[in-house]
């Protein structure tokens, strides 16, 4: 029988819909990596490494660009993909773009018959991410002023069309502050936004869920705005992965997981960055709790002769490498275990589609040191395998799991798989069909994870302490124990430094030693991050600390700074630490270090301790706070400044509302007051906190 045209209408509406889901992927963006892949150093020499937007736009054919302001790679990755379905459902040209490479002052220039997206992230206290910070300064500054000379007061952004979605995280209180100023702004400049502002929120965990629900009406209102006609999508790879044959993994071209070429040639060289990570020898590492089932680990970073400098108070990051088993099950589960040693050859199809791995390099390698494989997995991208499944009972399953949320949520995401568990659990057969790029476009890279420094940099200027729990939780209803990749790697570490007979934590194999050794002798990659979070120039200052669990890293850093100010002779202020822990016999962190402390500084040191799982109620920071009001409330009189480090989600909310109670109880005033005082304290940064 023929069809007819309804039949035909809404057969084709199915399929673009159904393989909108298949075809997640990613417009790598511009890397500030060093490693690069040569095609790509070529490709932007053809095109020119312009900072005018209009103009690369122009040079490479293009009539979007998507803009990302991102810390973690979310939002980096979030802008790849909604390039790559822009081009495939709706035929637009689009490019992906790290908004810290292009100039602001032209955005006046832009065509209007093309579209801009922002997607921005929001970072600690409602801050720009690092690389949106001069985006950010120029829309939102006083005076702002085009090249061509256009001020705000001429509707400089009228010819702007653009799309905005925002990452943020409700547990903090300038929830998306970043994507709502710059819409504000935007909006102010005269811009025209085209469908609504997205807000994603990691605090209540539906991140992802919040940009497939915003991401469709924004289709239709950018399909209308710019006549774009909606047709059937299929893979289109962003990169090409070639098989080099003539080429072992042995020849010094190939990258074995070093993050840099300077680093695969063996001279890594300075300035360290968050680009260009140092090679640091751990020269100490011990473990810090005295029970058996749990972990947390105290490491000394040595930073000696790398010219790198931190203060009390940064961050460091640690670059991670996978667990051996983890790499294994991904490559058996892709059909790749046969080969993993085969040399490959990535290079981005388009000129403004950066490899976002090293290569040269190997299957293996790239799944060991480059794609973060274990993170939970996202119901596109899940979807974008259907088309590749081994069989037809998988694909339909797969479809299913892509086109129902509340079926997605309870077969994989309540139950913790990473994308080969997932695959594991929906048949055994290999997905050995999928592309390899479609892997690198959907899997972020692995990302470096932060460690507040829980040492002075007064006291230990060339050895960074970190202070890190093990991550090993099963998660309600999950069958299986998720195991943090990064701190796993870390206890795998401090076993063979110890000389641990089994170095290799449950079984997890990791390649200690790294590519070509080069991380032998117990070394990790490492770069510092500075942060605001810092002591009063003024030691004679009290500070209050609330750092429960490893909270408390950063505040024995803080209290080995104010006790050899002590020792010196200065003139140190009341220093008083809230500290919480299940029991005082299990975890109670660096409990003999405080004591030794305690003598250096007397009185003016203080600790008051919760534990949670002593009594018959369960006790927490916050409640020691609140018992003891005066204290807190003189010592706020004396300006202490008030410091919260660890939990976001809970207890630093929590210890915010106590302290506004405190505050009002104490000097009599109604709770608003109190809590206007916070905030007070917060915006003139007597309050301050690294959360997490
Ligand atoms: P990851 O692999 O990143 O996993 C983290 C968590 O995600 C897991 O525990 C699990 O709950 C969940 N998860 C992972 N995979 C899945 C999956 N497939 N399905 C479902 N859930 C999953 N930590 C410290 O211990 N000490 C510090 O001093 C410290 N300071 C920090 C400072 C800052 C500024 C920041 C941002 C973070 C800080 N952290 C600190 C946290 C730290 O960066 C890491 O997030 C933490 O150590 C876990 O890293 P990981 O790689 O081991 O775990």
């Amino acid at each position: 029988a023929q069809l007819d045209t309804l039949d035909l209408v809404v057969l084709v509406a199915l399929l673009v819909g159904s393989i909108a889901y298949f075809t997640k992927g990613t417009y790598w963006a511009v890397p500030k990596d060093p490693y690069a892949s040569s095609a790509n150093l070529n490709g932007a020499a053809k095109s020119g490494k312009t900072r005018d937007i209009v103009e690369k736009m122009d040079e490479t054919g293009k009539n979007c660009v998507i803009f990302y302001g991102s810390q973690t790679g979310t939002a980096e990755d979030y802008a790849s993909r909604l390039a790559k379905e822009g081009s495939q459902r709706f035929g637009l040209k689009a490019m992906v773009a790290d908004i810290e490479d292009y100039d602001y002052e032209n955005l006046d220039k832009f065509p209007e018959d093309k579209i801009a997206f922002f997607v921005l992230a929001t970072y600690g206290e409602g801050e720009p991410t690092d690389n949106a910070v001069e985006f950010y300064q120029f829309l939102t500054g006083e005076d702002i002023a085009f090249e061509s000379g256009a001020t705000a007061d001429d509707s400089p952004l009228s010819s702007l069309k653009y799309v905005a979605f925002g990452l943020g995280n409700n547990t903090y209180e300038h929830y998306n502050s970043m994507v709502r100023h710059v819409d504000a702004a935007l909006a102010k400049l005269g811009a025209q936004r085209i469908g609504a502002a997205g807000e994603g929120d990691d605090g209540a965990g539906t991140m992802e869920e919040d940009f497939l629900a915003w991401k469709e009406p924004m289709w239709a209102a950018l399909s209308d705005a710019m006549d774009l006609q909606e047709r059937e999508a299929v893979y289109e790879p962003v990169f090409s992965v070639e098989e080099d044959e003539m080429t072992t993994p042995e020849d010094d071209s190939v990258y074995l997981g070093e993050p840099t070429a300077a680093h695969r040639a063996g001279q890594p060289k300075g300035p360290y960055s968050a680009h260009n990570p140092y090679i640091a020898p751990i020269g100490e590492s011990r473990e810090l709790f005295t029970v058996k089932d749990r972990n947390c680990l105290h490491m000394e970073i040595d930073i000696a002769g790398s010219n790198l400098s931190y203060q009390t108070g940064d961050h460091i990051a640690i670059w991670p490498t996978n667990a051996g088993a983890e790499v294994d099950r991904f490559l058996q589960v892709f059909g790749l275990e046969d080969k993993r040693n085969s040399v490959i050859n990535v290079k981005g199809i388009d000129v403004t589609a950066k490899v976002p791995i090293p290569t040269p390099t190997t299957y293996d390698v790239a799944v060991r040191y480059y794609m973060e494989v274990c993170a939970p997995v996202s119901r596109q991208f899940v979807s974008s395998l259907a088309a590749f499944a081994p069989d037809e009972a998988s694909k339909t399953e797969i479809v299913r799991l892509g086109n129902d949320k509340d079926y997605f949520h309870e077969k994989i995401t309540n139950q913790c798989y990473n994308i080969a568990q997932a695959l594991q659990s929906i048949t055994s057969k290999p997905f050995t069909a999928v592309p390899f790029s479609l892997l690198i476009e959907g899997l972020n890279k692995l990302q470096p994870r932060y460690y507040s420094i829980s040492s002075s940099s007064l006291v230990q200027k060339d050895k960074i302490s970190i202070t890190a729990v093990v991550e090993s939780v099963r998660l309600p209803g999950a069958s299986h124990m998720v195991k943090g990749v990064t701190t796993n790697y870390l206890l795998a570490l401090k076993q063979k430094q110890n000389g641990d007979p089994s170095p290799d934590p449950h079984g997890l194999t990791y390649s200690i030693t790294g590519p070509r050794n080069k991380y032998d002798g117990i070394h990790v990659p490492v770069h510092v991050r500075h942060s605001n979070f810092k002591l009063p120039s003024d030691p004679s200052k009290p500070i209050i600390m609330v750092g429960p669990g490893t909270g408390v890293a950063p505040f024995r850093g803080f209290i080995q700074e104010r006790a050899a100010l002590a020792a010196k002779g200065e003139k140190v202020g009341t220093t008083l630490l809230f500290f919480g822990c299940r029991k005082s016999d299990e975890d109670f962190i660096y409990q003999d270090e405080f004591k030794t402390y305690q003598e250096q500084m007397g009185d003016s040191l203080k600790i008051i301790t919760a534990f949670s799982r002593e009594g018959a109620q369960k006790v927490y920071v916050q409640h020691r706070l609140k018992e003891n009001a005066p204290l807190v409330s003189e010592l706020l009189k004396q300006k202490a400044n008030f410091y919260v480090c660890g939990d976001a989600a809970n207890m630093a909310r929590e210890v915010n509302l106590v302290l506004g109670h405190i505050i009002a109880e104490q000097r009599g005033m109604p709770a608003e007051r109190g809590e206007e005082m916070v905030k007070h304290m917060r915006s003139s940064g007597s309050y301050q906190e690294d959360v997490w």
